[in-house]
């Protein structure tokens, strides 16, 4: 009998791949698909979310954590099974990690496996597994998104980044939505994969910057100046037109881009060093602050971090939530703090959810928070108002 259940195996050893599809084979699972990358597995994965991923933790290019943070907006609700050849205590923080997400844990198969372990993985998975997608899940194409966008359902909502000292906001993020006329506001996991992959995420950044800074001019007219940061996704850092593009927007708007944070996701610039720092510093000629993204989660060196000129960087919420329980978490997070500030950036914390986690920051140093402790995404209309009400710091 064949067992309903579509499974994604990703690691970059081809033998693990072809012993672990063997094996499925004999399970008789309805569909294995095999990744040798973790590029491969997003692209896979948006061709049809998987509903099973047996992960190796240990991968060049890009690594464990960072699949687990793609999967999570292109596999929404999928279960991940983490294949590790390291000590049991990584494979849990894994596991927490995997939670943290918002995706399921489906347990740790220490390499090399058995196959009555992964037959216990995977039975246990198909008696769980959901029959099919839910609508809500379901990612748009991007001419499908495109389509929406030139009918103006774009709806961009913003995230207070908070002082740590005195509770002061003193920016916010732009965070994009798309209005969806059946399936209501779609968070961007459902839609920016798709737009980033083709050739029109520099009109998408165009879209985004315009909104945002059309935002903020229109903030300042009711006397609030807010530093917005904006999204960028690092493949467009090769668009030469790019600098332009944003400092044109800035103009057009009376924006000092000073009073903007372009936010860039390291792994990418790290994979294309020369072209991106470019225009990173051109970028940063023109005055627009620039924050590294989700770091922590890839792994460039201190020399290379040196190279890039940022003002900022965000610590990536997987170091940062229930971070006082976790001493790996618990280690990076003080690293990267201490390392900012070395190197004399600001460091913004995100995903902080408790007091707990702001309280250990507090105690750690760390400038700026962001997270639903805070405050969450909102619409622009509610900004002021959130602004006049009293809140802990
Ligand atoms: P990001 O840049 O890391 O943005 C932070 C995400 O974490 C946001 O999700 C935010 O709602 C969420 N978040 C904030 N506080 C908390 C918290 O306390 N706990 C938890 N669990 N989550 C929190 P969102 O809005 O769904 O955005 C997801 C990602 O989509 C963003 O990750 C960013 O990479 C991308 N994105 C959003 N807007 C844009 C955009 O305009 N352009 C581009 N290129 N990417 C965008
Ligand atoms: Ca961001
Ligand atoms: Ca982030």
């Amino acid at each position: 009998m064949t067992l309903e259940l579509d499974v994604l195996v990703i690691d970059d050893a081809l033998e693990t791949l072809a012993v672990a599809a063997q094996q499925l084979e004999l399970l008789k699972i309805s569909s294995i698909r095999t990744a040798a990358s973790g590029a491969a597995a997003i692209a896979a994965s948006l061709e049809r979310p998987p509903e099973l991923v047996l992960l190796d933790l240990s991968m060049p290019e890009m690594d464990g954590l960072e699949v687990i943070a793609a999967l999570a907006a292109v596999a929404a609700g999928a279960k991940v099974c983490v294949m590790t050849g390291a000590d049991e205590s990584v494979a849990q923080t894994t596991g927490r990690i995997v939670q943290d997400y918002g995706l399921h844990f489906a347990g740790t198969l220490a390499k090399p496996f058995r196959f009555a372990e992964l037959r216990a993985i995977v039975q246990q998975a198909a008696a769980g597994a959901r029959s099919v997608a839910r609508p809500q899940e379901v990612p748009l194409s991007a001419e499908e998104s495109w389509r929406l966008l030139r009918q103006g359902a774009l709806q961009l909502h913003y995230q207070p980044k908070v002082r740590l000292r005195d509770g002061v906001m003193v920016g916010v993020e732009c965070l994009a939505r798309l209005q969806h006329p059946e399936r209501g506001l779609l968070p961007p996991a459902l839609f920016i994969p798709a737009i980033e992959a083709s050739a029109e995420a520099g009109d998408f950044t165009a879209l985004v910057a315009d909104g945002a800074m059309a935002q903020q001019a229109a903030w300042r007219a009711q006397g609030l100046r807010v530093c917005v940061s904006i999204n960028i996704p690092s493949d467009t850092l090769h668009d030469r037109l790019l600098v332009q593009l944003l400092a044109g927007t800035a103009a057009r708007h009376g924006i000092d881009p000073a009073d903007i944070t372009l936010e860039v996701t390291e792994t990418r610039i790290m994979s294309d060093v020369r072209g991106s720092l470019e225009t990173l510093t051109r970028l940063r000629l023109k005055g627009f602050g620039i924050a590294i993204d989700d770091f922590g989660v890839g792994s460039s060196t201190l020399k290379q971090l040196r190279e890039i000129p940022c003002t900022e960087i965000k610590i990536d919420r997987m170091f940062v939530h229930r971070a006082a329980g976790d001493r790996q978490a618990q280690a990076i997070l003080a690293s990267s703090i201490a390392l900012g500030h070395e190197l004399g950036l600001q460091v913004v914390a995100e995903g902080v959810e408790t007091s707990a986690d702001r309280d250990g920051l507090a105690a750690l140093g760390c400038d700026l928070m962001q997270g639903y402790y805070c405050g969450r995404p909102m619409e622009a209309s509610t900004l002021p108002g959130w602004l006049d009400l009293p809140r802990a710091s």
